[in-house]
């Protein structure tokens, strides 16, 4: 395969330099290792500041996708390798098999029948799916898709026969393929720190979520369908901490800041206020970043009587024995010991980038894993530095430029 142009990850960032690329009339292979385009931000609820629903955006950025001749995207496909140099790379990809083709109507019936239940990777396991499962409402391309690690295979094939459109081949193989491009836009975005290494939070706590699992909660097309509740029993939480920084700014775990946790704890106080109006809200921060437009934002959320703000870092988290979790922090506005009993806890966990866990081999990172620019190898959004959606946008504009110099020299 050829192309002018390839960009790793169809995250807001990839998508956004693929099309504009595509646009501009180069030609363009987007590769996505999840089964969907969108990434991460397909499971946001609502966006900050506006409130309003990612997927309007991802709705117009698809259609100027479906309108974009000269692009061609490859879901499944992971990047392993890049080699060459500005305006000659050799790409090596491996691409999973789907195990369900371009036929699938997205009709269903092969759910009805499979079964074999696994917990649903979308909602971080906060419900189930089954191994033949559609991987969220909106997903692009509608196409279902069959978990290998979980599927009875030949064995089973009860969704073969149900599904009357011959969608379905349990042959399906693994690929390798090789692209070959001129420059390469690297967006491969991020993952959600791994809670468990913050032991003194009690991590392993069904009441102790992280921020990520709070906007599948709060998500009409979550596992609770929007309903705000404690995975232990259900119940509804009063009150609410926020552990700000949960991992980040710490030298044992990610030293940075990822620019969008305390605007994310800000909108989750809003999901809450919203649907259960007399919860109260505690958020435990070292220091609050809303930068520029942002002040804004932060000022409606703090002039909430029952949100409050306390400057402190949470030192540890101990189970009360009923459901609930004490918080204990520093209160430094005080210099008093603060011990909070709370009905749940949101741990504002980072964005650590993806590359830092899964290296490509060819490409070069700094200290943090985050992908540095080579000739003709151009980072954007959340590969390149922690940044929110309105910048990675950006971010993948200016990277289109710099690939579009390359390719002409
Ligand atoms: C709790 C939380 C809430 C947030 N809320 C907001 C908000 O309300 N408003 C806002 O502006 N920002 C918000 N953000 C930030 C926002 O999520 C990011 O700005 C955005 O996801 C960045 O998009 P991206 O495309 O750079 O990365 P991603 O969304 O991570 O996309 C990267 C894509 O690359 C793919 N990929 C990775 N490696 C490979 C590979 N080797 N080969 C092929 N594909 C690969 C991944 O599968 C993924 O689809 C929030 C962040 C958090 C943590």
């Amino acid at each position: 395969m050829e192309a002018d142009i390839l960009v790793i990850g169809g995250g807001i960032s990839g998508l956004t330099a693929a099309i504009e690329a595509a646009e501009t009339g180069y030609s363009v292979i987007l590769v996505e290792k999840n089964p969907y385009l969108g990434g991460r931000v397909t499971q946001l609820t609502r966006y900050f500041p506006k409130i309003c629903p990612p997927y309007c955006g991802l709705e117009i950025l698809i259609k100027r996708l479906q309108n974009c001749k000269n692009l061609k995207y490859i879901t499944m496909a992971e990047v392993k390798s890049v080699s060459g140099s500005a305006g000659n790379f050799t790409v090596k990809v491996e691409k999973k098999p789907r195990f369900v083709t371009d036929a699938c109507t997205a009709c269903g019936a092969c759910v009805e029948v499979c079964p074999v239940e696994m917990p649903n990777p979308f909602n971080f396991g906060m419900d189930k799916c089954k191994a033949i499962y559609f991987p969220h409402e909106m997903a692009y391309p509608p196409i279902y898709v069959i978990d290998a690690e979980a599927c009875k295979g030949k064995e089973c094939a009860q969704c073969v026969s149900a599904c009357k459109y011959n969608a379905i081949d349990l042959d399906m193989k693994p690929e390798e393929i090789t692209i070959n491009a001129k420059a390469i836009i690297v967006a491969t975005g991020w993952n959600p720190y791994d809670k468990s290494k913050l032991t003194n939070l009690l991590p392993d706590h069904p009441n102790v979520i992280t921020n990520m699992m709070m906007e599948r909660l709060a998500s009409p097309n979550g596992p609770t369908k929007g309903k705000i509740v404690r995975p232990s029993d259900g119940k509804e939480p009063k009150t609410i901490a926020f552990v700000q920084c949960a991992g980040s700014r710490d030298e044992n775990h990610l030293p940075f800041c990822s620019a969008v946790c305390c605007l994310a704890s800000m909108k989750h106080a809003l999901y809450i206020r919203e649907r259960i109006p007399d919860a109260k809200v505690y958020i435990f921060y070292i220091d609050l970043r809303a930068y520029g437009r942002y002040e804004d934002f932060f000022q409606k959320v703090a002039s909430d009587e029952n949100v409050q703000f306390i400057k402190g870092k949470v030192a540890k988290i101990e189970d009360a024995g009923n459901g609930n979790l004490i918080v204990h922090a520093e209160d430094t506005s005080t210099g008093k010991k603060v011990s909070m009993e709370v009905e749940m806890v949101v741990l504002a966990t980072g964005m650590q980038p993806s590359t830092a866990v899964q290296k490509i081999e060819g490409l070069e990172y700094d200290e943090f894993g985050f992908v540095i620019e080579k000739e003709g190898i151009i980072p954007c959004g959340v590969a390149r530095k922690p940044a929110d959606v309105a910048t990675s946008n950006q971010d993948a504009t200016g990277a289109v430029l710099k690939a579009i110099q390359v390719i002409r020299g």
